[in-house]
């Protein structure tokens, strides 16, 4: 990581997040009011990046660099995924093509719940890396985790991905049963883009 230096952090600009899952760019949204925050239509031109890292930070740090060096603004980039225990940590940073290249949240779920069926161990977590980057340079990464539990069957209507399976420790509901307030009160994404803001006070002292 580079040494950091106020004017490597110009927070006047916008924030660009560097998804094209709009689910992630509305949760982070919704987590920081006060910012300018934007999805990729604002990088016209902005390529497909590949996500060959081995880690959630190798692939945020990716996207991060691959965005940030087409643009003057601030971007972000979310890498995330589901660890669930017995799994030995899958679908991990394969979560998005758990069900194959061409699956989706639908096909991920349903195989998620194959693998599980008669599992007594269902303890499983999210996580997310978060990478700030400028310029085409880093300027820092956070991470948050929710810890939780696998369902036996699909409940709510809320969120995307795996909530609709995943209930955070201390609920019987589901994230997509308790609704975008309660999760973005407890998620990964948004114990993630707390230790963000406390970096970005910090360093504007
Ligand atoms: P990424 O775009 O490679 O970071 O893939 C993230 C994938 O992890 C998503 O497609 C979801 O399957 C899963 N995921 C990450 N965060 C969440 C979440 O907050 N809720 C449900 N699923 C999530």
């Amino acid at each position: 990581m580079q040494q950091l230096s106020r004017y490597h952090l110009d927070m006047t600009k916008s924030l660009i997040v560097a998804t094209r899952n709009h689910h992630k760019v509305e949760e982070i949204r919704a987590m920081l009011p006060h910012a300018n925050v934007c999805d990729l239509s604002a990088v016209p031109d902005a390529p497909h990046v590949e996500e060959t890292g081995s880690t959630f930070l190798e692939n945020a740090t990716l996207k991060a660099l691959a965005i940030s060096a087409l643009t003057e603004e601030l971007v972000l980039a979310d890498d995330s995924g589901l660890e669930v225990d017995c799994l030995n940590g899958e679908p991990g940073v394969y979560s998005s093509r758990y069900a194959g290249e061409d699956g989706n949240d639908d096909l991920n779920n349903k195989k998620l719940l194959q693998e599980l069926e008669g599992q007594e161990d269902r303890g499983a977590r999210f996580r997310c890396v978060l990478v700030l980057a400028q310029k085409g340079e880093v300027l820092a990464d956070f991470s948050g985790a929710v810890e939780g539990r696998i369902l036996t069957k699909r409940s709510g209507e809320g969120g995307f991905g795996y909530d609709p399976l995943f209930a955070p420790e201390g609920s019987c509901e589901s994230f997509a049963e308790l609704g975008e307030d309660v999760k973005n009160s407890m998620s990964h994404r948004a114990e993630a883009l707390n230790k963000m803001n406390s970096w970005i006070t910090e360093f504007l002292k």
